[in-house]
C-alpha cells in the first residue's frame, strides 16, 4: 500500500491491461473494486490521479462519478478509460464538461499521463515553486506548471489572471501566456507561437490571355525583360483586387479574373529573401474588347505588349521563364481551378 508521501493513483477498474500498465508507472497505484466507489471518494483527498474505467457503465454514470470526484478534490487529475467511451466524440465532451481532464482508450497513454504527473511533482531542488492559477495546486516549478496547466486544465474556460511565474497580467489567456513565455520557450528550446519576427508578403500575379491567344506581358524595369503583371498587395487589400490593380498599373488593362492557376506558399527565408511569401497566380481575360495596353513609362513599368507563345519561344527577353511556363501550361490544357476555393476579396 502507498505511504502518505508517495503520490497515489486510484484506479476503479479490473481491466488487466490497464492495471499491468499502471504497475509500471511511477505513481503508486491503488485499485478500488467496483463496489468501493464510496471508499474512492473518501480517498480522493490524498490522491493525485484517479482512473475510472468506463466500460460497462453508461456515460451519465461515468460523468456523475467524475463530477463527484472533481468536487472532492479539484487538484486531482481525473482520467476516464475505456475503448467505447474513449473513441466516442460526444462522450469525450461530456467527460470534459464534468471535470475530467483526460479520456482515453489506451492503457499505455494512461500510464504515460501518470508518469508525466509524477514528473511535475518532482520540482528541481533549486527552482522556485509556484501555485497553479486554476486549481491552486502548489509545489510546481516552472516546467512543472508549464506541463500541469494543459494536462489538467485544457478543457477549462479562458481565464485572464496574474501569471504566477512573472507576476504580470497577460493580455491573453493565462495558458497561452505560460505556453509562450515560460519553460522551454523561455529557454529557447521551443518557438513562441506569436512569431513577431516573421512577416508574410503576399503577391497576386496574373496570366491574362486575349481571345486571339496572346498574353498581356509587362516590360519590366532596368530592361530585364517581359513578365506577367502583378505584384505585392497593399495593406488591407485582397488577392483578387490586388491582382487587378497591379495589372492595370503595370499593363494598363482592366481585367476579369476567371480562375486560379496556382497558390504558392514559400516558407523558406534566407539573407537574400528574408520574407515568407504567399503567391496566387490567376488566369484572366481583358474586361473590355479592343482595350489598349499601356505604353507610357512610369514607376510601375516601361509599358506592356500582347505576346504569343511562339514569340516567347523564339527568344523574347523574359525576366524569368514564368510567362513561358504558363503559356505552355495553358496550351497543354492543364487544370484551371475555380475561384470558389479562395476566400478573398
Ligand atoms: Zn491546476
Ligand atoms: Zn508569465
Amino acid at each position: 500500500m502507498a505511504s502518505e508521501a508517495k503520490p497515489v493513483c486510484l484506479v476503479l477498474s479490473s481491466d488487466k491491461s490497464l492495471l499491468d500498465e499502471l504497475q509500471t508507472s511511477k505513481l503508486c497505484t491503488t485499485t478500488v473494486e467496483t463496489e468501493g466507489i464510496l471508499s474512492m471518494m473518501s480517498l480522493a483527498e490524498n490522491t493525485e490521479m484517479a482512473v475510472i474505467d468506463g466500460s460497462g457503465r453508461d456515460v451519465a454514470n461515468v460523468t456523475d462519478l467524475v463530477q463527484n470526484l472533481h468536487k472532492a478534490n479539484k487538484k486531482m487529475f481525473i482520467c476516464v478509460y475505456g475503448d467505447k467511451i474513449g473513441r466516442n466524440a460526444a462522450a469525450r465532451i461530456a467527460v470534459a464538461d464534468s471535470g475530467g481532464a483526460m479520456t482515453s482508450w489506451s492503457s499505455s497513454a494512461v500510464r504515460k499521463a501518470a508518469d508525466i504527473i509524477h514528473g511535475t511533482l518532482q520540482p528541481s531542488k533549486r527552482a522556485q515553486v509556484y501555485k497553479c492559477p486554476y486549481c491552486q495546486k502548489g509545489g510546481l516549478d516552472e516546467d512543472g506548471l508549464w506541463t500541469h496547466c494543459p494536462m489538467y486544465h485544457i478543457n477549462e474556460p479562458n481565464q485572464t489572471t496574474l501569471c504566477p511565474i512573472c507576476r504580470m497580467q497577460p493580455s491573453q489567456n493565462i495558458q497561452v501566456h505560460i505556453r509562450n513565455f515560460h519553460g522551454p520557450v523561455a529557454r529557447g528550446e521551443l518557438d513562441n507561437e506569436f512569431h513577431s519576427d516573421i512577416s508574410l508578403y503576399s503577391f497576386g500575379l496574373v496570366v491574362c490571355q486575349r481571345d486571339d491567344g496572346k498574353f498581356l506581358l509587362v516590360q519590366e524595369f532596368t530592361s530585364c525583360g517581359f513578365w506577367v503583371p502583378g505584384g505585392r498587395l497593399n495593406p488591407g487589400e485582397g488577392l483578387i483586387s490586388g491582382a487587378k490593380r497591379e495589372t492595370l498599373e503595370e499593363g494598363g488593362v482592366e481585367i476579369e479574373i476567371t480562375g486560379l492557376l496556382k497558390m504558392e506558399f514559400l516558407p523558406h527565408r534566407s539573407d537574400k529573401n528574408p520574407f515568407v511569401r504567399l503567391r496566387a497566380v490567376f488566369l484572366a481575360k481583358p474586361a473590355h474588347a479592343n482595350v489598349e495596353e499601356k505604353t507610357v513609362p512610369d514607376f510601375e513599368s516601361a509599358g506592356a505588349a500582347w505576346v504569343s507563345l511562339a514569340e516567347m519561344k523564339s527568344g523574347l527577353r523574359l525576366r524569368s521563364r514564368e510567362p513561358l511556363y504558363w503559356a505552355e501550361y495553358l496550351a497543354a490544357g492543364k487544370p484551371v481551378y475555380s475561384l470558389d476555393v479562395l476566400e478573398t476579396v
